[in-house]
C-alpha cells in the first residue's frame, strides 16, 4: 500500500467520520496521516514512527553552517530528560523531569506557558516510582495537549493556555504504578500504559476519550487471578501459560513506551514488559511462556480487541522488556511487497514481523556478546536460549548479555527510506542473574534475583564492541550496514531529507552522512541527550534537542538553524 493510498482512504474515513474537519479545528487524523513535513506533530512524526522527516534544507554539504537559533532553560532538574518535542503550528510542546510541561514559541524559544503538577517526591508522600522520575512527551490532539505524569495521571491541557481541561486517574491511587511514557492518539481516542514492573504490579494499556476522558476501552497484558475471572478471551488463554500464584505480584507485562498504529489496518500496536518478578522460577514455577510478557501485540485500535501476538523473549527471566520503540515500514523482502512492524528490543535480536497477520519474518542479533540466545529460529521464530541462562533452573548465577538496561531501551530509532537503513541507538553491557526468593514489598524491587558476593560470582567477562554505539540496520537483510561508537550515554536519533542522521551521545549532538556513518557535524549540548527532531517555519529549518540535568549541566532545549548564532 502506498502512502499515497493510505491518505486516500483515511482522507476518505475521516470525511465520513467528520463532515467538518478542517485544520482550523486543530490535529486530526487527517492532519497527522498527512504528516506535513514543516511539522512534528506526533512522537515518531508519523502513525508509523519513522522519526523521519523529508526536510532537505539542512544536508550534508551545508549542515556546517548550524549554529544556534534559541534555547531555552527548563526549570526543573532532577531526572533526564527523555521527551520528544511535538511542533504544532508554530508551537513546540514538551516535558522535562517531574513531569512538567511547557509550551514554546517554536521559532524564538519564548515560553507561552507552563504546567507543573507539583508532585511530591516519594520521600514526602508522592507516587513511588520504580524506574525513573522521567517523562517522554505529550500527544497533541484537537485543541489540547495530553501529558500521563508519575502519579498515574492522564491530564488533557488547553493548547493555548496550558489550563487543565480534564483529568482521569489511569491507575489505582497509591499503587506502585507510575507513567513515564508519552500517549498517543488512536480513532479518538488518548492512549495510555505505564510503568511499575519491577515494584510489581499487572500491566495494561488503556483508551479516553479525547475529548472527555471517559474510558473507551482496556487491555490488560498479562492474566489475573484465574478466580476473579478472566477480562477477555486472550487473557483466558495467556492464563494457559504460566503457573502458580503469579498474580500476587502482578506478572509484569506494563507498556511503558513504544506504540505505533496503521489507520488502513485500524491495528495499534504496543510492545510489553518483563516479567514481575524478573525470575520466571519465581513468578510461574515450572515454567511456560507467560503470555503476553515481553511482546508486540497487535489490538483493534477501535475497540482494543486482540488480534496477533509475537513474543520475543518467552518466559522472561531477563528483564527483556518489548516495550521498545517499533516501527511500521513498507518493504519489498523476497520479490514481495511487504507490511511489516520491526523492533530491537533489549534482547539484543532485530525482529522484522508481517503487521497484518504476525507472522515471523526474521530475527538477528544487533548487539555484540548477546549470549542468553545463541539465535532466533528462523522457522519457528523461537529463541535457541543457551543452557546456562536459565539461572533459576540451573541453580547457578551468570554473566548474561545484555543486561536488563538493554541492548536498546526508550531512545527512538530513526528509518530513511533513501537509504533503507534503521537508524538504532544500540548498546553493549552484562549482567549477573543469581536467584532470590521474592517475599514480595510493595513499594520496592521485587525480582527474584541477587548479586551474589564477590567470592560466589564468577569473574565479569570482557565485552566486545563499544558501550554505545549508533548501528545502519537493513531491515530487509536484517544486517548491520555500518556503525559509529558513541561517545557517552546515547540520546535518540532523527532521519532527514538531508541525508543526515542525527543523535544524541554523551554530551554532543552529531550528524551523520546517512549512506556512510561519516560524521559531518558535531555540538556539545550537555550530558543526558533526549531525541532530535526537525521542523520549518518561514522557510527556515530548525533542528531542535533537549540536554542536561542539572548544575552545571542545565536541563536545555537547544534549537539550530543555518547560519545561526556560532557554536563555542
Ligand atoms: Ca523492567
Amino acid at each position: 500500500m502506498s502512502p499515497r493510498g493510505a491518505f486516500y482512504t483515511v482522507l476518505h474515513l475521516a470525511i465520513l467520520a467528520n463532515p467538518v474537519a478542517t485544520y482550523a479545528q486543530g490535529v486530526d487524523e487527517l492532519r497527522v496521516v498527512e504528516a506535513d513535513p514543516a511539522e512534528w506533530l506526533t512522537y515518531g512524526r508519523d502513525y508509523a514512527e519513522t522519526h523521519y522527516s523529508p526536510l532537505n534544507q539542512i544536508d550534508e554539504n551545508n549542515v556546517n553552517r548550524l549554529g544556534i537559533a534559541w534555547t531555552w532553560d527548563i526549570p526543573v532538574t532532577g531526572a533526564r530528560l527523555e521527551a520528544v518535542p511535538v511542533v504544532v503550528d508554530g508551537v513546540m510542546y514538551a516535558t522535562g523531569p517531574h513531569s512538567f510541561v511547557f509550551a514554546l514559541d517554536a521559532r524564538t524559544g519564548e515560553r507561552l506557558w507552563h504546567w507543573d503538577p507539583a508532585i511530591p517526591d516519594e520521600s514526602e508522600g508522592g507516587p513511588s516510582i520504580c524506574c525513573g522520575d522521567v517523562n517522554r512527551g505529550v500527544a497533541v490532539w484537537g485543541d489540547k495537549v495530553y501529558v500521563g505524569i508519575l502519579d498515574g495521571r492522564l491530564v488533557a491541557l488547553n493548547r493555548e493556555t496550558g489550563m487543565i481541561e480534564w483529568t482521569v486517574q489511569t491507575t489505582p491511587p497509591g499503587t506502585d504504578y507510575s507513567i513515564t511514557g508519552a500517549p498517543r492518539v488512536v480513532a479518538g481516542n488518548i492512549i495510555i500504559g505505564n510503568s511499575g514492573a519491577e515494584y510489581g504490579v499487572r500491566g495494561y494499556i488503556t483508551a479516553y476519550d479525547a475529548e472527555t476522558g471517559e474510558q473507551a476501552w482496556r487491555w490488560y497484558t498479562v492474566p489475573g487471578n484465574p478466580a476473579d475471572g478472566f477480562e477477555n478471551e486472550a487473557m483466558r488463554r495467556a492464563a494457559e501459560t504460566w503457573t502458580g500464584e503469579w498474580w500476587i505480584v502482578g506478572g509484569g507485562g506494563t507498556v511503558w513506551d513504544g506504540m505505533a498504529y496503521d489507520p488502513n489496518l485500524d491495528l495499534l500496536y504496543i510492545g510489553t514488559g518483563n516479567g514481575a518478578p524478573w525470575n520466571r522460577d519465581e513468578r510461574s514455577p515450572g515454567g511456560g511462556d507467560n503470555l503476553f510478557l515481553s511482546s508486540i501485540v497487535a489490538l483493534r485500535g477501535e475497540t482494543g480487541e486482540y488480534v496477533w501476538h509475537y513474543q520475543t523473549t518467552p518466559g522472561d527471566d531477563w528483564d527483556y522488556t518489548a516495550v521498545q520503540p517499533l516501527m511500521l515500514l513498507d518493504l519489498v523482502m523476497d520479490g514481495r511487497q511487504r507490511a511489516v512492524i520491526v523492533q530491537a528490543p533489549k534482547n539484543g535480536f532485530f525482529y522484522v514481523i508481517d503487521r497484518i497477520t504476525g507472522e515471523f519474518l526474521s530475527g538477528q542479533a544487533y548487539a555484540d556478546n548477546v549470549n542468553w540466545a545463541s539465535e532466533i529460529d528462523q522457522e519457528t521464530g523461537r529463541p535457541n536460549e543457551t543452557p546456562e541462562a536459565r539461572y533459576g533452573m540451573t541453580g547457578r548465577g551468570v554473566y548474561l548479555s545484555p543486561g536488563p538496561t538493554g541492548a536498546h531501551n526508550w531512545r527512538p530509532m530513526s528509518w530513511n527510506p533513501a537509504t533503507g537503513y534503521v537508524y538504532l541507538p544500540a548498546q553493549n553491557n552484562t549482567f549477573y542473574y543469581e536467584r532470590a526468593a521474592v517475599d514480595y514489598q510493595p513499594g520496592q524491587w521485587n525480582t527474584g534475583t541477587g548479586r551474589g558476593s564477590a567470592a560466589t560470582r564468577p569473574e565479569r567477562p570482557e565485552l566486545e564492541g563499544p558501550n554505545t554505539m549508533l548501528l545502519a540496520w537493513d531491515p530487509v537483510t536484517n544486517s548491520e550496514m555500518w556503525r559509529v561508537p558513541g561517545e557517552g550515554g546515547n540520546g535518540g536519533t532523527l532521519s532527514t531529507g538531508g541525508n543526515l542522521v542525527f543523535r544524541g551521545t554523551g554530551r554532543l549532538l552529531t550528524a551523520h552522512n546517512a549512506e556512510t556513518g561519516e560524521e559531518v557535524w558535531r555540538a556539545q549540548v550537555g550530558i543526558g541527550t533526549a531525541s532530535p527532531v526537525t521542523y520549518e517555519i518561514d522557510g527556515s529549518q530548525y533542528l531542535t534537542i533537549m540536554a542536561g540535568s542539572g548544575g552545571a549541566n542545565p536541563p536545555r532545549v537547544w534549537t539550530f538553524t543555518l547560519d545561526g548564532e556560532t557554536l563555542n
